[in-house]
Protein backbone atom coordinates (compact mmCIF):
# COMPACT_ATOMS: atom_id res chain seq x y z
CA UNK A 1 0.00 0.00 0.00
CA UNK A 2 1.12 3.95 -0.54
CA UNK A 3 1.58 3.42 3.54
CA UNK A 4 4.75 0.78 3.00
CA UNK A 5 2.08 -1.48 4.47
CA UNK A 6 1.88 -5.65 3.48
CA UNK A 7 -1.73 -6.64 2.67
CA UNK A 8 -2.36 -10.40 1.64
CA UNK A 9 -4.27 -10.98 -1.52
CA UNK A 10 -6.34 -13.89 -1.88
CA UNK A 11 -7.33 -13.91 -5.65
CA UNK A 12 -6.64 -12.68 -8.09
CA UNK A 13 -8.84 -12.39 -11.61
CA UNK A 14 -10.84 -10.33 -14.00
CA UNK A 15 -13.88 -8.64 -13.28
CA UNK A 16 -16.66 -6.72 -15.81
CA UNK A 17 -17.69 -3.59 -15.06
CA UNK A 18 -20.82 -2.41 -17.22
CA UNK A 19 -20.69 0.92 -18.41
CA UNK A 20 -22.37 3.34 -20.92
CA UNK A 21 -20.27 1.99 -23.39
CA UNK A 22 -20.86 -1.16 -22.86
CA UNK A 23 -18.93 -4.09 -21.09
CA UNK A 24 -15.68 -3.53 -19.88
CA UNK A 25 -13.17 -6.08 -18.37
CA UNK A 26 -10.74 -5.00 -15.87
CA UNK A 27 -8.26 -7.34 -15.79
CA UNK A 28 -5.61 -8.26 -13.16
CA UNK A 29 -7.78 -7.48 -10.29
CA UNK A 30 -6.85 -8.20 -6.63
CA UNK A 31 -8.70 -9.52 -4.00
CA UNK A 32 -7.44 -8.13 -0.82
CA UNK A 33 -10.03 -8.55 2.18
CA UNK A 34 -10.97 -6.06 4.81
CA UNK A 35 -9.69 -3.46 2.27
CA UNK A 36 -12.39 -0.24 2.71
CA UNK A 37 -12.06 1.22 -0.86
CA UNK A 38 -11.22 -0.47 -4.22
CA UNK A 39 -8.09 0.82 -6.06
CA UNK A 40 -7.67 1.01 -9.73
CA UNK A 41 -4.63 1.48 -10.38
CA UNK A 42 -4.08 4.13 -13.62
CA UNK A 43 -0.67 2.50 -14.62
CA UNK A 44 -2.81 -0.87 -14.85
CA UNK A 45 -5.65 0.66 -17.14
CA UNK A 46 -2.96 2.49 -19.22
CA UNK A 47 -1.45 -1.28 -20.10
CA UNK A 48 -4.83 -2.18 -20.76
CA UNK A 49 -5.60 -0.14 -23.34
CA UNK A 50 -7.58 2.91 -21.88
CA UNK A 51 -6.34 6.91 -21.90
CA UNK A 52 -7.16 8.74 -18.85
CA UNK A 53 -6.45 12.85 -19.22
CA UNK A 54 -6.56 14.43 -16.01
CA UNK A 55 -7.10 17.96 -15.45
CA UNK A 56 -9.76 20.47 -14.18
CA UNK A 57 -10.49 18.28 -10.87
CA UNK A 58 -11.46 15.68 -12.80
CA UNK A 59 -10.23 12.65 -14.77
CA UNK A 60 -11.81 11.29 -18.24
CA UNK A 61 -11.19 7.58 -19.25
CA UNK A 62 -11.41 6.58 -22.70
CA UNK A 63 -10.96 3.54 -24.50
CA UNK A 64 -9.45 4.82 -27.54
CA UNK A 65 -6.65 7.10 -28.43
CA UNK A 66 -8.95 9.85 -30.11
CA UNK A 67 -10.71 10.50 -26.89
CA UNK A 68 -14.07 9.92 -28.67
CA UNK A 69 -15.34 7.32 -26.17
CA UNK A 70 -15.93 8.16 -22.63
CA UNK A 71 -15.98 5.09 -20.33
CA UNK A 72 -16.13 7.59 -16.96
CA UNK A 73 -16.02 11.16 -16.01
CA UNK A 74 -14.73 11.29 -12.23
CA UNK A 75 -14.47 14.42 -10.23
CA UNK A 76 -11.88 14.82 -7.50
CA UNK A 77 -12.53 14.92 -4.30
CA UNK A 78 -11.06 16.93 -1.10
CA UNK A 79 -8.66 14.17 -0.68
CA UNK A 80 -7.48 14.68 -4.14
CA UNK A 81 -8.76 10.98 -4.51
CA UNK A 82 -10.79 9.71 -7.71
CA UNK A 83 -13.95 7.94 -6.42
CA UNK A 84 -15.41 6.05 -9.08
CA UNK A 85 -18.82 5.65 -8.23
CA UNK A 86 -20.00 2.28 -10.42
CA UNK A 87 -23.76 2.62 -10.60
CA UNK A 88 -26.38 0.84 -8.96
CA UNK A 89 -27.59 -1.37 -11.81
CA UNK A 90 -23.75 -1.91 -12.95
CA UNK A 91 -23.35 -5.54 -12.06
CA UNK A 92 -20.38 -7.09 -10.73
CA UNK A 93 -18.99 -11.01 -11.93
CA UNK A 94 -16.40 -11.92 -9.94
CA UNK A 95 -14.29 -14.78 -12.11
CA UNK A 96 -11.26 -15.15 -9.89
CA UNK A 97 -9.84 -17.83 -8.10
CA UNK A 98 -8.72 -17.15 -4.49
CA UNK A 99 -6.33 -20.86 -4.93
CA UNK A 100 -3.52 -19.99 -6.91
CA UNK A 101 -1.24 -21.72 -4.76
CA UNK A 102 -0.29 -24.43 -7.67
CA UNK A 103 0.34 -21.93 -10.09
CA UNK A 104 2.06 -20.04 -7.71
CA UNK A 105 4.46 -23.02 -6.94
CA UNK A 106 4.85 -23.40 -10.46
CA UNK A 107 6.04 -19.95 -11.31
CA UNK A 108 8.66 -20.34 -7.81
CA UNK A 109 9.82 -23.63 -9.24
CA UNK A 110 11.17 -22.35 -12.61
CA UNK A 111 7.67 -24.06 -14.51
CA UNK A 112 8.89 -27.09 -13.53
CA UNK A 113 6.19 -29.64 -15.13
CA UNK A 114 3.00 -30.84 -12.70
CA UNK A 115 3.93 -34.31 -11.96
CA UNK A 116 7.20 -33.31 -10.66
CA UNK A 117 5.99 -30.94 -8.44
CA UNK A 118 3.13 -33.41 -7.55
CA UNK A 119 6.42 -35.97 -6.35
CA UNK A 120 7.68 -33.04 -4.64
CA UNK A 121 4.47 -32.71 -2.02
CA UNK A 122 3.66 -36.35 -2.45
CA UNK A 123 6.90 -38.25 -1.74
CA UNK A 124 7.99 -35.54 1.11
CA UNK A 125 10.71 -34.05 -0.46
CA UNK A 126 10.90 -30.65 0.60
CA UNK A 127 9.85 -28.62 3.61
CA UNK A 128 7.10 -25.94 3.30
CA UNK A 129 5.25 -26.90 0.40
CA UNK A 130 1.31 -26.71 0.35
CA UNK A 131 -1.00 -28.91 -1.15
CA UNK A 132 -1.06 -29.31 -5.04
CA UNK A 133 -3.87 -29.18 -6.83
CA UNK A 134 -4.37 -30.93 -10.54
CA UNK A 135 -6.16 -28.17 -12.33
CA UNK A 136 -4.11 -25.07 -13.40
CA UNK A 137 -4.42 -23.21 -16.70
CA UNK A 138 -1.93 -22.42 -19.44
CA UNK A 139 0.72 -20.86 -18.17
CA UNK A 140 2.40 -18.49 -19.98
CA UNK A 141 6.00 -18.41 -19.33
CA UNK A 142 5.51 -22.43 -20.21
CA UNK A 143 4.03 -20.97 -23.35
CA UNK A 144 7.19 -18.48 -23.90
CA UNK A 145 9.81 -20.97 -22.82
CA UNK A 146 8.53 -23.62 -25.48
CA UNK A 147 7.46 -26.41 -23.11
CA UNK A 148 7.54 -27.35 -19.59
CA UNK A 149 9.67 -30.25 -19.27
CA UNK A 150 8.25 -33.51 -19.08
CA UNK A 151 9.66 -37.03 -17.72
CA UNK A 152 13.42 -37.53 -18.10
CA UNK A 153 15.20 -40.48 -20.28
CA UNK A 154 15.62 -42.61 -17.99
CA UNK A 155 19.99 -44.10 -17.56
CA UNK A 156 21.13 -47.57 -17.76
CA UNK A 157 24.38 -46.62 -16.92
CA UNK A 158 25.87 -47.73 -13.91
CA UNK A 159 26.41 -45.08 -11.08
CA UNK A 160 28.53 -43.74 -8.64
CA UNK A 161 27.60 -44.70 -5.08
CA UNK A 162 29.52 -42.05 -3.25
CA UNK A 163 29.43 -38.49 -3.76
CA UNK A 164 32.63 -36.64 -5.89
CA UNK A 165 33.20 -40.50 -7.04
CA UNK A 166 32.21 -39.13 -10.59
CA UNK A 167 31.61 -35.55 -11.52
CA UNK A 168 30.47 -34.46 -15.50
CA UNK A 169 31.09 -31.48 -16.23
CA UNK A 170 30.03 -29.41 -19.16
CA UNK A 171 30.70 -25.52 -20.67
CA UNK A 172 27.63 -23.38 -22.67
CA UNK A 173 28.20 -20.50 -24.99
CA UNK A 174 29.38 -18.79 -25.88
CA UNK A 175 26.03 -17.27 -25.50
CA UNK A 176 24.99 -14.00 -27.86
CA UNK A 177 24.49 -11.86 -24.69
CA UNK A 178 27.14 -10.77 -22.50
CA UNK A 179 26.17 -10.25 -18.97
CA UNK A 180 26.62 -7.09 -17.06
CA UNK A 181 29.75 -8.73 -15.46
CA UNK A 182 31.21 -9.78 -18.35
CA UNK A 183 30.59 -13.16 -18.74
CA UNK A 184 29.33 -15.32 -22.03
CA UNK A 185 29.61 -18.62 -21.07
CA UNK A 186 28.64 -21.04 -17.95
CA UNK A 187 30.22 -24.03 -16.77
CA UNK A 188 28.72 -27.05 -14.93
CA UNK A 189 29.35 -29.59 -12.61
CA UNK A 190 27.61 -32.63 -11.76
CA UNK A 191 27.89 -35.28 -9.27
CA UNK A 192 26.85 -38.48 -10.64
CA UNK A 193 25.75 -39.90 -7.22
CA UNK A 194 24.09 -37.29 -6.06
CA UNK A 195 22.76 -35.23 -8.99
CA UNK A 196 23.82 -32.07 -7.05
CA UNK A 197 24.63 -29.56 -9.55
CA UNK A 198 27.33 -26.48 -9.50
CA UNK A 199 27.57 -23.40 -11.96
CA UNK A 200 30.38 -21.35 -12.80
CA UNK A 201 29.60 -18.53 -14.85
CA UNK A 202 33.20 -17.74 -17.17
CA UNK A 203 34.22 -15.06 -19.50
CA UNK A 204 36.85 -16.99 -20.98
CA UNK A 205 37.00 -20.60 -21.66
CA UNK A 206 40.81 -21.22 -20.76
CA UNK A 207 39.02 -19.83 -16.77
CA UNK A 208 38.00 -23.13 -16.84
CA UNK A 209 40.72 -24.66 -15.02
CA UNK A 210 40.81 -22.12 -12.35
CA UNK A 211 36.92 -22.51 -11.59
CA UNK A 212 37.48 -25.92 -11.66
CA UNK A 213 40.35 -25.80 -9.12
CA UNK A 214 37.72 -23.76 -7.12
CA UNK A 215 34.83 -26.21 -7.48
CA UNK A 216 37.00 -28.75 -6.56
CA UNK A 217 38.50 -26.85 -3.25
CA UNK A 218 34.86 -26.26 -2.18
CA UNK A 219 32.82 -29.46 -2.84
CA UNK A 220 35.68 -31.88 -0.98
CA UNK A 221 35.76 -29.47 2.30
CA UNK A 222 31.72 -29.37 2.23
CA UNK A 223 31.47 -32.96 1.56
CA UNK A 224 34.70 -34.47 3.38
CA UNK A 225 35.16 -37.09 0.30
CA UNK A 226 37.30 -36.79 -2.93
CA UNK A 227 36.80 -36.04 -6.05
CA UNK A 228 37.68 -39.29 -8.04
CA UNK A 229 36.97 -39.00 -11.56
CA UNK A 230 35.63 -36.09 -14.19
CA UNK A 231 33.72 -36.61 -17.37
CA UNK A 232 33.69 -34.48 -20.10
CA UNK A 233 34.30 -33.97 -23.57
CA UNK A 234 37.34 -33.03 -25.66
CA UNK A 235 37.02 -29.15 -25.11
CA UNK A 236 39.83 -27.35 -25.01
CA UNK A 237 38.79 -25.92 -21.13
CA UNK A 238 39.58 -29.42 -20.37
CA UNK A 239 42.47 -30.67 -22.47
CA UNK A 240 45.17 -28.14 -21.68
CA UNK A 241 48.49 -28.91 -20.50
CA UNK A 242 47.93 -27.48 -17.11
CA UNK A 243 44.61 -28.91 -16.44
CA UNK A 244 45.66 -32.39 -17.10
CA UNK A 245 48.78 -31.75 -15.29
CA UNK A 246 46.54 -30.21 -12.23
CA UNK A 247 44.23 -33.47 -12.64
CA UNK A 248 47.47 -36.02 -12.60
CA UNK A 249 48.74 -34.64 -9.91
CA UNK A 250 45.64 -34.52 -7.96
CA UNK A 251 45.36 -38.28 -8.93
CA UNK A 252 41.90 -37.68 -10.94
CA UNK A 253 40.96 -39.83 -13.54
CA UNK A 254 39.71 -38.29 -16.26
CA UNK A 255 37.06 -39.62 -18.61
CA UNK A 256 37.02 -37.43 -22.02
CA UNK A 257 34.24 -38.26 -24.20
CA UNK A 258 34.53 -39.32 -27.81
CA UNK A 259 34.04 -36.34 -30.14
CA UNK A 260 30.93 -35.50 -31.65
CA UNK A 261 29.24 -38.18 -29.88
CA UNK A 262 27.29 -35.94 -27.32
CA UNK A 263 25.13 -38.36 -25.39
CA UNK A 264 28.34 -40.22 -24.16
CA UNK A 265 29.18 -36.73 -21.85
CA UNK A 266 24.50 -37.16 -21.46
CA UNK A 267 24.59 -36.25 -17.95
CA UNK A 268 25.96 -32.94 -18.01
CA UNK A 269 24.55 -31.63 -21.53
CA UNK A 270 21.29 -33.36 -21.01
CA UNK A 271 21.35 -31.28 -17.83
CA UNK A 272 22.33 -28.08 -19.61
CA UNK A 273 19.57 -28.32 -21.62
CA UNK A 274 17.35 -28.43 -18.68
CA UNK A 275 19.43 -25.16 -17.42
CA UNK A 276 18.80 -23.12 -20.30
CA UNK A 277 15.39 -24.11 -20.79
CA UNK A 278 14.25 -23.24 -17.15
CA UNK A 279 16.12 -20.26 -17.67
CA UNK A 280 14.73 -19.41 -20.62
CA UNK A 281 10.87 -19.32 -18.89
CA UNK A 282 11.72 -16.89 -16.55
CA UNK A 283 13.25 -14.30 -18.74
CA UNK A 284 10.43 -14.57 -21.18
CA UNK A 285 7.61 -14.68 -18.40
CA UNK A 286 8.83 -11.63 -17.06
CA UNK A 287 10.59 -9.99 -19.89
CA UNK A 288 13.52 -9.64 -18.38
CA UNK A 289 16.53 -7.98 -20.61
CA UNK A 290 18.57 -11.17 -22.00
CA UNK A 291 21.95 -9.88 -20.59
CA UNK A 292 20.33 -11.18 -16.98
CA UNK A 293 20.27 -15.08 -18.14
CA UNK A 294 23.10 -15.56 -15.45
CA UNK A 295 20.81 -14.78 -12.65
CA UNK A 296 18.58 -17.15 -14.74
CA UNK A 297 20.47 -20.02 -14.93
CA UNK A 298 21.93 -19.23 -11.73
CA UNK A 299 18.84 -19.43 -9.96
CA UNK A 300 17.63 -22.81 -12.43
CA UNK A 301 20.42 -24.38 -11.12
CA UNK A 302 19.46 -23.69 -7.40
CA UNK A 303 15.86 -24.67 -7.96
CA UNK A 304 16.44 -27.95 -10.06
CA UNK A 305 19.07 -28.84 -6.81
CA UNK A 306 15.66 -28.95 -5.06
CA UNK A 307 13.57 -30.66 -8.06
CA UNK A 308 13.30 -34.84 -8.39
CA UNK A 309 15.57 -36.18 -10.27
CA UNK A 310 14.66 -39.41 -12.33
CA UNK A 311 17.94 -40.39 -11.09
CA UNK A 312 16.80 -40.91 -7.30
CA UNK A 313 13.88 -41.98 -5.65
CA UNK A 314 12.16 -40.21 -3.14
CA UNK A 315 14.93 -37.53 -3.00
CA UNK A 316 16.11 -33.94 -4.64
CA UNK A 317 19.50 -33.66 -4.95
CA UNK A 318 20.09 -30.75 -2.33
CA UNK A 319 19.25 -34.20 0.02
CA UNK A 320 20.96 -36.66 -1.62
CA UNK A 321 24.29 -34.49 -1.66
CA UNK A 322 23.89 -32.57 2.55
CA UNK A 323 21.49 -35.00 4.07
CA UNK A 324 18.45 -32.80 4.59
CA UNK A 325 15.14 -31.61 3.20
CA UNK A 326 14.89 -28.76 1.48
CA UNK A 327 13.16 -25.87 2.65
CA UNK A 328 11.70 -23.96 -0.04
CA UNK A 329 9.05 -21.48 1.71
CA UNK A 330 11.66 -18.67 0.62
CA UNK A 331 11.29 -19.44 -2.70
CA UNK A 332 10.00 -16.63 -4.85
CA UNK A 333 8.68 -16.23 -8.60
CA UNK A 334 12.27 -14.83 -10.46
CA UNK A 335 11.54 -11.37 -11.61
CA UNK A 336 9.02 -10.33 -9.18
CA UNK A 337 9.01 -6.68 -7.98
CA UNK A 338 10.95 -6.08 -5.05
CA UNK A 339 8.99 -4.60 -1.82
CA UNK A 340 11.46 -1.88 -0.42
CA UNK A 341 9.95 -2.25 2.75
CA UNK A 342 11.61 -6.56 2.37
CA UNK A 343 14.79 -5.69 3.79
CA UNK A 344 15.75 -9.76 3.78
CA UNK A 345 15.59 -10.01 0.20
CA UNK A 346 18.53 -10.35 -1.56
CA UNK A 347 18.98 -7.79 -4.51
CA UNK A 348 22.50 -8.25 -5.59
CA UNK A 349 24.28 -11.32 -6.87
CA UNK A 350 28.14 -11.90 -7.27
CA UNK A 351 29.94 -13.13 -10.65
CA UNK A 352 33.49 -12.53 -10.93
CA UNK A 353 34.44 -10.21 -8.35
CA UNK A 354 31.28 -7.92 -10.00
CA UNK A 355 28.31 -7.54 -7.93
CA UNK A 356 25.62 -7.20 -9.77
CA UNK A 357 22.53 -5.38 -8.93
CA UNK A 358 18.64 -6.93 -9.80
CA UNK A 359 16.10 -5.22 -8.49
CA UNK A 360 13.64 -7.41 -6.97
CA UNK A 361 14.62 -10.75 -8.65
CA UNK A 362 14.57 -12.34 -5.39
CA UNK A 363 11.16 -11.58 -4.37
CA UNK A 364 7.67 -12.32 -4.91
ZN1 LIG B 1 4.79 -22.40 -16.50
Amino acid sequence: MGTGQLVEVTGKGTIVVETKAGKRHIKEVMLVPGLKENLLSVGQMIEHGYYLVFGDHKVEIYNDSSHTNLVAKVQMKGNRSFPLKLQAEMHFAYRASVDHSTDLWHRRFGHLNMSSLKLLKQQDMVVGLLEIKEDRQVCEGCVLGKQSREAFPREAISRASTPLELIHSDICGPMQTVTKAGNRFFLTFIDDCTRMCWVYFLRHKSEGLCVFKKFKATVELQSGYKLKQLRSDRGGEYTSVEFERFCDNAGIERQLTTPYTPQQNGVAERKNRTIVEMAKCLLLEKKIPLDFWAEAVNISVYILNRCPTKALSKKTPFEAYGGRKPGIKHLKVFGSLLCSCTKTAKTEARFGKQKVYFPGVWQL
